[in-house]
C-alpha cells in the first residue's frame, strides 16, 4: 500500500513525524510538507510563483508552499502512482466545527479527496505533543480498522483525538460538525515603527457542542470521527432563491 502523508504545521512538526511513523507499518510511506506552518492556510494553491521541492535528511520532501500545494504536486506529479490513502496531521490543536474551513489539515487531506483518494485529517485536539504518540496509535486504528474493513471511496474523514494517554481514550465515535462562536475580537498593536498591526484573535468557543458532535465526542475521551464532503449549495434554499428572481 502507498501512503502520502502531509499536514500544515511544517516538515519539522513532531505531529507529521508521529504520523509518518505509524503509517509506515501499512505500507510505503512518502511525506511531502510545506517548508513552513501554513495553519489556517485552507485550500490555497500558490498560483503566484513557482515551488520548489527539497528533501530533508529525514526523507521527508518539502515545498515552499501551501498543505494543498504540497498534495496537489505529489498527485499530479511528483509520485510515481496514486497513493491508496493519504493522511494529513497528527496537526497541533483541533480541527472541530467551523475550524474545518480554515484549517491546513483539512485541507490537504481534501485535495486528496478531490483527486478520489480516501483521505484522513487528523488533529490533537490541544496544542502541543504531549500525548502526539497516543494520538498517533489512535490515527493507527482509524487506518487500519479502514483497511480491514473498507468504505467506499472517495470519503473524506475529519478525525480528532484527545489529548489523553492511549488508554484512557475510550474508542471512536462519528460525529457531526458542531459549532462556535464567532471568533474574538482582532488584537491592536503598534509596531516599533509606530504603525498599527493587528493579530487576528482566537477562536470563538463551541456553541453547537452538544453529544453527537466533535466537541461533545472529545470533550468525553472520545476520538471523533466525522466524514466531511466539500458541496456548498444550500439545497434547502435553493426554491427560495428560484422564486426571489422571477419575482413578483
Ligand atoms: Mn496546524
Amino acid at each position: 500500500m502507498r501512503i502520502l502523508v502531509s499536514n500544515d504545521d511544517g516538515y519539522l512538526a513532531p505531529g507529521l513525524a508521529a504520523l509518518a511513523q505509524v503509517m509506515s507499518a501499512f505500507g510505503a510511506v512518502t511525506v511531502v510538507a510545506p517548508e513552513q506552518n501554513h495553519s489556517g492556510a485552507s485550500n490555497s494553491l500558490t498560483l503566484s510563483r513557482p515551488l520548489t521541492v527539497q528533501r530533508a535528511q529525514s526523507g521527508f520532501f518539502y515545498v515552499n508552499g501551501t498543505p494543498t500545494d504540497c498534495v496537489h504536486i505529489a498527485l499530479t506529479g511528483l509520485l510515481d502512482a496514486m497513493p491508496d490513502i493519504v493522511v494529513s496531521g497528527i496537526n497541533s490543536g483541533q480541527n472541530m466545527g467551523d475550524d474545518t474551513i480554515y484549517s491546513g489539515t483539512v485541507a490537504a487531506a481534501m485535495e486528496g479527496y478531490l483527486f478520489g483518494v480516501p483521505s484522513f485529517a487528523f488533529s490533537l485536539v490541544e496544542r502541543g505533543p504531549e500525548h502526539v504518540h497516543d494520538a498517533a496509535h489512535w490515527a493507527a486504528q482509524i487506518v487500519r480498522r479502514y483497511l480491514e474493513a473498507p468504505l467506499p471511496a472517495p470519503f473524506l474523514l475529519n478525525v480528532n483525538l484527545p489529548n489523553l494517554p492511549r488508554d484512557q481514550v475510550k474508542g471512536a465515535q462519528v460525529t457531526r460538525l458542531g459549532k462556535r462562536h464567532h471568533s474574538e475580537p482582532v488584537v491592536r498593536a503598534q509596531n516599533p515603527r509606530g504603525e498599527t498591526i493587528y493579530w487576528v484573535g482566537a477562536a470563538g468557543t463551541a456553541r453547537d457542542a452538544g453529544p453527537g458532535t466533535d466537541f461533545h465526542a472529545t470533550a468525553e475521551g472520545w476520538v471523533s470521527v466525522t466524514p466531511l464532503q466539500i458541496d456548498l449549495t444550500h439545497t434547502g434554499l435553493l426554491p427560495t432563491v428560484r422564486q426571489w428572481l422571477q419575482g413578483p
